[in-house]
C-alpha cells in the first residue's frame, strides 16, 4: 500500500482535483509542471539556499531536558518557531513564489484566516519583488489587526471578502475568483496541504524538510534516525505532513497527529475533524470534513486561528482511515497548560498550536527511553493575548 498520491491525484479514497471547470486550466498547468520544476537542479539550489540563508534553516532538533526527566522519555523538539516569521508555513511559500517564477507568473494571490500564510505569502513576495493579493475575511482582518499591518507594510494588499461568515471559507471563495479571472499571470498560493490537486502533494514536498533534517539530525545525537513517536498539530495538516514525510514508510515510527478539540469534541464548539467529521468534499478535495447531515459545513472552534479549520488534507484522511496514523485531540485548556508548561521548563513560549501537540504528551505513558519527535510548528509571540487572558498575566 502507498501511503503517497498516485497519477491520478488520489490517496486511497481521497483527494483528487473537485473544481470548476473554469479553474482547470490553471490547476492543470501546474498539475502537469510541478514534478518537473521542483526535481530541477537549479530549483533545488536556490530552494535551499533560501532555507539556509534567509529561512535559517536546519532549524535546531533540540532535547528538552527538564521536558524529557518528567514524561520518562527522550523528547526532542523540532524548532519550527526558530524560522524567519516564527513558523513551517514560511518553508512552503518560498517553494511555491520559486516555483511561480519558473511558470512565468507576475502576480501572487493568498487567502488568509488569521493571517499567518498571508504574512508568509507577503514576505516572500517582498523578497523576490512580486505583486501580492491576500484575500481575508473582513470579520478575520478586524480580529486579526497586527497581522494586516505586517501584510501592509510588506507592500501587499489586503482584500476584505465581505460574503457569507466574512471568515476564511469567504476569503477562500474570492480567492479562487480572483484565480479564474486571472489564469496566465498569477499564481494562487494555498498554505496548507489541501486543496484540489497537485497542491496537497507539492506543500507536502516544501514541507518534508523538516522530517528530512529530523531524521539526521537524530541519527547524529542518537545513533539512531528512526524515533518511536513523532507528535504534530493539525490545522489543515502541512507542519504534521512535513513532520510524518520521511517516516511515513518506516512502520516502526508511530505517527501521532493532534487536533484542536475546543472546548471539547461533543461540546459544539470543536475542530476535532477526524471525530466530529465525515467523508465529503472542502476546497477541492475529497476529504473528511466536519459537516451536517445534509452536508454543510460546521463552523469550527480551537482557541488556536491556525487549528480552527473544519477538514484535513486528504493524505492525512488517508493516514486516519489506513490506521497508519493515530488522529487524537486535546482541549484549548490543555493546550494553553502544556504552553505554560513548555515556557516555564524550557524557556520557550509556543505557538498556542504547537502546545496541541505539546499538551498529547501528558496522555502518552511512556515506559522510559523511547525517543520522541515534537513539530514546534510556531513560535508564541502572536498568541500573547489570549495566553495573558487566560492566564491572567
Ligand atoms: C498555520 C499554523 C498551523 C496549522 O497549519 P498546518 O497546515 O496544520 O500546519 C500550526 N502551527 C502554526 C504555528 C501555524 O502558524
Amino acid at each position: 500500500m502507498s501511503y503517497f498520491v498516485n497519477e491520478k491525484g488520489y490517496y486511497g479514497d481521497f483527494g483528487g482535483a473537485y473544481i470548476p471547470e473554469m479553474l482547470y486550466p490553471n490547476v492543470e498547468e501546474l498539475r502537469q509542471n510541478y514534478l518537473k520544476i521542483i526535481a530541477d537542479e537549479n530549483f533545488q539550489e536556490e530552494f535551499h539556499h533560501l532555507l539556509k540563508d534567509y529561512v535559517g534553516r536546519p532549524s535546531p532538533l533540540y532535547l528538552a531536558g527538564r521536558l524529557s526527566d518528567r514524561y520518562k522519555a527522550n523528547i526532542f523538539l523540532k524548532r519550527e518557531d526558530l524560522n524567519h516569521t516564527g513558523a513551517h508555513k514560511v518553508n512552503n511559500t518560498i517553494g511555491q513564489i520559486l516555483l511561480a517564477e519558473r511558470l512565468g507568473k507576475k502576480r501572487i494571490i493568498a487567502e488568509t484566516g488569521a493571517g499567518q500564510h498571508g504574512v508568509a505569502t507577503a514576505t516572500v513576495c517582498a523578497l523576490r519583488g512580486l505583486e501580492c493579493v491576500v484575500y481575508m475575511g473582513e470579520v478575520d482582518i478586524k480580529r486579526q489587526a497586527p497581522n494586516v499591518a505586517r501584510m501592509k507594510m510588506l507592500g501587499a494588499k489586503v482584500v476584505a471578502a465581505t460574503s457569507g461568515s466574512k471568515t476564511l471559507k469567504d476569503a477562500t471563495n474570492e480567492a479562487m475568483r480572483d484565480w479564474i479571472n486571472n489564469p496566465v499571470d498569477t499564481h494562487y498560493i494555498i498554505g496548507s496541504v489541501v486543496g484540489p490537486h497537485p497542491y496537497p502533494d507539492m506543500v507536502a514536498r516544501f514541507q518534508s524538510v523538516i522530517s528530512e533534517e529530523a531524521k539526521k539530525q537524530l541519527a547524529e545525537q542518537t545513533g539512531n534516525g528512526s524515533p518511536d513517536y513523532v507528535l504534530a498539530c493539525v490545522g489543515g495538516g502541512s507542519n504534521a505532513m512535513g513532520m510524518f514525510y520521511h517516516f511515513i514508510d518506516d512502520e516502526q515510527v508511530k505517527l501521532i497527529a493532534v487536533e484542536a478539540a475546543g472546548k471539547g469534541v461533543d461540546s459544539g464548539f470543536s475542530a476535532a475533524t477526524t471525530y466530529l467529521g465525515k467523508e465529503g468534499v472542502l476546497h477541492g478535495s475529497r476529504s473528511i470534513l466536519m459537516q451536517t447531515h445534509d452536508g454543510q459545513v460546521v463552523e469550527p472552534h480551537s482557541v488556536s486561528a491556525g487549528l480552527d479549520y473544519p477538514g484535513i488534507g486528504p493524505q492525512h484522511a488517508h493516514l486516519f482511515k489506513t490506521g497508519r496514523g493515530r488522529y487524537v485531540s486535546v482541549t484549548d485548556d490543555e493546550a494553553l497548560q502544556a504552553g505554560l508548561l513548555l515556557t516555564q521548563m524550557e524557556g520557550i513560549i509556543p505557538a498556542i498550536e504547537s502546545a496541541h501537540a505539546l499538551a498529547y504528551l501528558e496522555k502518552m505513558n511512556f515506559t522510559g527511553g523511547e525517543n520522541v519527535v515534537v513539530c514546534l510548528s510556531g513560535r508564541g509571540d502572536k498568541d500573547m493575548d489570549t495566553y495573558m487572558k487566560y492566564f491572567g498575566l
